[in-house]
């Protein structure tokens, strides 16, 4: 085959059944493209061809393209779509969220902001807590009551926020509020707002410099990093541009302020650039999201191709033209209206589509009759679970819809759900910290008694709560002193639960007054036994409990460094502020995959389509929402354009209904209840009205029949175990060295740490190691791009990334970090006296073997002449050179050595003359040359590792040796350190 049918034979299925339109938007030369198009009219379609037609075509390599969307969700569905498209995948291609790419962008680029790449990025909860720690920095008077002097800090970081989205500068700010308090003369009221205004552009000022001086950013910050990146580097601006010749952003009326602005400078003047959007669905204003975006495209690229795409080939014509018809109620501020677009949509489908409105008395009448719909359609057999949605306004509406599929036995999926403090096992977690904070905190003693894990009988605990009422004792004191007359009456279980309850109390007591609370919070789910019962039996439950531990011992890692002072006490107190303030991340969902009817907010359904959808809870006050406006607003004076007043919150809702009613493909039921438990009855949504008119608010004021009613009482059915499904050959798995090793080593090992993610303890060599590493890393950057760096300057890097979890005491921390320092001095001084051969530090890589794709990052690279070594860091100590020198060669032979160097040769197209460990601290280094055999051996290390866990065997295989090195071994029921029972 000539090169030119070679190419055309690409083509063709990336071609495949596209319309005239849509191959002209996926075929587009270089240069500003805009596709502007209502609902499934394909653009993510066009999106996705159109990256696989560069590649395909040879026009781009893979690793010339970056695409971005909003969600993870978004950013997988994508990387999928096109994987599928072009054989040989999209390795190399930067497919990813906005903040992701502003995160890798910052951090690669650190030491050009003046920062260190060990940024943590924090959420909103986490930055309200550093906050309220450093409250009394941010120089507040009027916002600091002293009553609760965090009242207003929620109000003040969403002004922060609002401030960055709209690329507001604390300078910015603050020179408007100077103007205002110069302009104001002597107005007293006009002085009035001038001073709030200048107390919350310092207070701004001050809240970027301290996170910035402890090394932290939320989420805001990153992007306005980024583009100050950008901005002030113009060789950062280069290379960027250099290397992402093509840029595609899907779901492109979502973009804010700054988000535009750091698209604009990625592509430069002659911008490769696609971004697909539809200004009806853009749901994301309260973020500062700004559907202006769509017609400054044309203004900032004023040649722009732009396609409009009519034909829908998702929905049934019927569910196009409510939908239009509802959307036209934003007249005229819609792109259709203002500029002469036709966007009423054609279906291509010609599928009788349906169209419902029912109104039920209450809210479970209605959760009911959707739950049974469904029953009816899965009993006959006509649909799978997986075709139905139910959404809705706010994550909390969909409660009863779940409490009702779960009743009828029904699977369903709910994603992003909140209430991570409100699991059994968590609350069990919190309590338990709470009896150690206060013993006599009688609530928290008797809600942890109660819990399965100690099982006390309820009656039991309310004879004991009454008789510690009756001596005025807390409940704790009375149970460890003189009640044995009452213990004879107790049951045994409820002796036993007591029993181990006080035991592991008075363990623990000790721990909680010298020791971090990530330690304790371990000390106690090991010790209690109940990591060993969730990982006893494989089930969908228990593998969402561990993942809510893990996330409970994340937010206590991410928390403790936060508090001057981490111990259980201080650490329960904030965290219970922050439960009190609202605060509550999402528990885990196990994503089973398997059927599941889905249950969405309408913020979570952008993008994805269903066969059959339920809007649900459709009444004034839930749908559209109620106004509420910004507690502290951004001045008017520094907001670009957007008016943000009621009749705009309005408009989007109005969009966020009809992203709702545009996911269904063949059925669409909207539902309505009067009452949903409050004071008053609630009216139908106007968007009901709206959308249906007149005709279809005929009332079906529905009763639950006695039986239905009774149904709903019913204890819900238990959750199948999770069967572990085998991959398919040729779907990608992607693995690390640590994961292959792992599985080499013992595969439930492997089961413990990468599918259970059961919790680990927090580590000293851990946090020594990562310090090192990143104290060395720092350095060769800096010697790399040719910058001065001290030795002090190394230690300072050093010790910021230190942080004091997982040591036994203080003594043991003081020693190490002074040992740390130390090794990385003796480490740099060396370095400083030998010549410069380093080329790279911390490069990521990632090759492929057939589906299998490995993932790793090189310490160091070195080259010597034509010689490449490989510099792997060690922290751990070895005795002599021999030690070092024989630890090299298990390592080549049998271990990451190995595989780093078939990963250079896979990626660098070259072979790695050595390979080294420097064990930092002793001034040894092992030493290799890398033969052929290695690579072979890592291959091969790789192929076995695949395909066990391709099958999904996890069968342990005991070994004393290994064992002693598991970190699990502790409650793992085949461990070989375990005497025979
Ligand atoms: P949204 O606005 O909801 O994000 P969209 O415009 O991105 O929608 P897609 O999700 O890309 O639309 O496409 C909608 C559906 O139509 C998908 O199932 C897609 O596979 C299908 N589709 C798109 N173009 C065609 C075509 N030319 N022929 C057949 N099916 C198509
Ligand atoms: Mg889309």
């Amino acid at each position: 085959m000539s090169l030119t049918e070679d190419l055309a034979a690409a083509e063709r299925p990336i071609l495949d059944r596209l319309n005239d339109e849509q191959r002209a938007a996926v075929t587009a030369g270089a240069g500003p493209l805009l596709v502007v198009a209502g609902a499934g009219t394909g653009k993510t379609q066009v999106l996705t061809r159109r990256i696989a037609w560069l590649i395909a075509t040879g026009r781009a390599r893979p690793d010339e393209i970056l695409a971005l969307t909003f969600t993870e969700k978004a950013a997988n569905e994508l990387e999928s779509r096109v994987d599928v498209l072009v054989p040989m995948g999209m390795t190399g291609a930067w497919v990813s969220t906005f903040h992701a790419f502003a995160d890798r962008l910052v951090r690669e680029h650190a030491i050009e902001l003046g920062l260190t790449s060990q940024l943590r990025v924090d959420s909103p909860a986490e930055i309200l807590v550093f906050l309220r720690e450093h409250l009394f920095e941010l120089g507040l008077e009027r916002y600091l009551p002293v009553g609760r002097p965090d009242q207003h800090l929620r109000s003040l970081v969403a002004l922060f926020d609002r401030a960055r989205d709209e690329d507001v500068s604390p300078e910015a700010y603050l020179a408007l509020a100077e103007r205002l308090m110069r302009e104001a003369g002597d107005d007293p009221e006009r002085r009035d707002r001038a001073q709030a205004e200048l107390e919350k552009a310092r207070a701004y000022g001050r809240y970027q410099t301290l996170l910035l001086e402890n090394g932290r950013v939320d989420f805001g910050h990153q992007i306005a990093l980024a583009l100050r990146l950008l901005r002030e580097r113009p060789w950062v601006r280069r290379q960027v541009r250099d290397q992402f010749r093509w840029v595609l952003v899907d779901e492109f009326q979502d973009t804010n302020y700054v988000q535009f602005e750091l698209i604009k400078l990625l592509c430069g003047p002659d911008a490769n650039l696609t971004v697909v959007g539809d200004d009806d669905q853009s749901i994301y204003r309260f973020r500062g999201a700004r559907v202006e975006n769509l017609l400054a495209f044309r203004d900032a690229y004023p040649g722009a191709r732009e396609v409009v795409l009519t034909r829908n080939y998702r929905s049934g014509q019927r569910i196009l033209d409510v939908s239009h018809r509802l959307i036209q109620h934003n007249n005229p501020a819609r792109l259709e209206a203002l500029h002469g677009f036709d966007k009423r949509l054609k279906a291509a489908r010609s599928i009788p589509a349906e169209v419902g409105h029912a109104v039920y008395a209450t809210a479970s009448d209605e959760a009911d009759a959707v739950a049974g719909d469904i029953a009816g359609e899965l009993a006959a057999g006509t649909r799978r679970a997986g075709q139905f949605a139910i959404l809705a306004r706010t994550h909390q509406n969909l409660d009863p819809f779940a409490a009702a599929l779960r009743a009828r036995g029904i699977k369903f999926h709910r994603s992003n759900t909140r209430g991570l403090y409100s699991r059994p096992e968590v609350q069990l977690c919190l309590n338990v910290l709470r009896a150690l904070a206060d013993p006599d905190d009688a609530a928290a003693v008797h809600h942890a008694l109660a819990d399965p894990l100690f099982g006390v009988d309820p009656a039991d605990l309310a004879r004991l709560n009454a008789r510690a009422a009756r001596r005025h004792r807390p409940l704790l004191a009375m149970l460890g002193h003189a009640v044995s007359d009452l213990f004879e009456e107790l049951s045994e279980g409820s002796r036993d639960g007591i029993a181990r309850f006080l035991a592991l109390h008075r363990l623990l007591a000790g721990d909680a007054a010298r020791k971090p609370t990530t330690e304790v919070l371990y000390a106690f789910v090991s010790e209690s036994g109940l990591l060993t019962r969730l990982t006893a039996e494989d089930s969908a439950e228990n593998l969402e409990r561990l993942q809510n531990l893990n996330k409970l011992l994340g937010i206590t890692r991410r928390v403790s460094p936060l508090l001057a002072h981490d111990r259980a006490g201080a650490f329960i107190g904030h965290l219970d502020l922050l439960i009190e303030a609202g605060d509550d991340p999402a528990a885990a969902e196990v994503e089973i995959e398997e059927d599941a009817v889905q249950l969405l907010t309408a913020h979570n359904a952008k993008g994805l389509e269903f066969p059959v959808v339920f809007l649900v809870q459709v009444v004034e006050q839930r749908f559209p929402q109620s106004y509420r406006g910004d507690q502290l607003p951004l001045p008017p004076e520094l907001r670009r354009g957007a008016d943000d007043d009621q009749m705009e919150q309005m408009r989007e809702e109005r969009r966020l209904f009809y992203v709702g009613m545009t996911r269904a493909q063949d059925r669409l039921t909207i539902t309505s209840a009067l009452d949903y438990g409050t004071r008053y009855a609630r009216k139908v949504s106007r968007f009901v009205v709206e959308a249906l008119g007149g005709e279809a608010m005929r009332r079906q004021a529905v009763a639950a029949s006695p039986v239905e009613a009774l149904r709903r009482h019913a204890p819900p059915v238990e959750t199948p175990p999770a069967r572990p499904v085998p991959l398919d050959d040729d779907e990608t798995l992607t693995l690390s060295h640590s994961q292959i090793s792992a599985w080499l080593a013992c595969p439930l090992q492997y089961k413990y740490a990468h599918v259970l993610h059961v919790p680990l303890p927090p580590q000293a060599a851990f946090v020594y190691g990562i310090a090192v590493h990143h104290a060395l890393r720092v350095y060769y950057q800096h010697r790399i791009q040719g910058l001065p760096i001290l030795v002090d300057d190394v230690i300072r890097v050093f010790d910021q990334a230190w942080t004091d979890e997982g040591f036994l005491s203080r003594e043991h921390e003081t020693l190490s970090r002074e040992r740390g320092r130390d090794a990385v001095r003796a480490y740099v001084e060396r370095a400083e006296r030998e010549p410069m051969r380093t080329v790279a530090v911390e490069q990521p890589f990632e090759f492929r073997r057939g589906p299998t794709e490995i993932l790793g990052r090189f310490d160091r690279l070195d080259r010597s002449g034509d010689d490449v070594t490989l510099i792997d860091y060690k922290s751990t100590p070895v005795p002599d050179q021999a030690a070092a020198g024989k630890r090299a060669q298990d390592e080549a032979r049998d271990g990451q050595l190995g595989l780093y160097a078939l990963a250079y040769r896979e990626t660098r197209h070259a072979p790695l003359a050595f390979a080294e460990i420097h064990f930092v601290g002793t001034d040894l280094i092992g030493r290799v040359r890398v033969e052929d055999e290695h690579l072979i051996a890592a291959a091969d290390r790789i192929d076995r590792a695949a395909a066990g866990i391709r099958r999904q065997d996890f069968t342990p295989t005991p070994d004393p040796r290994t064992c002693a090195q598991c970190d699990y071994a502790r409650y793992c029921a085949f461990s070989a350190l375990r005497a025979p029972a």
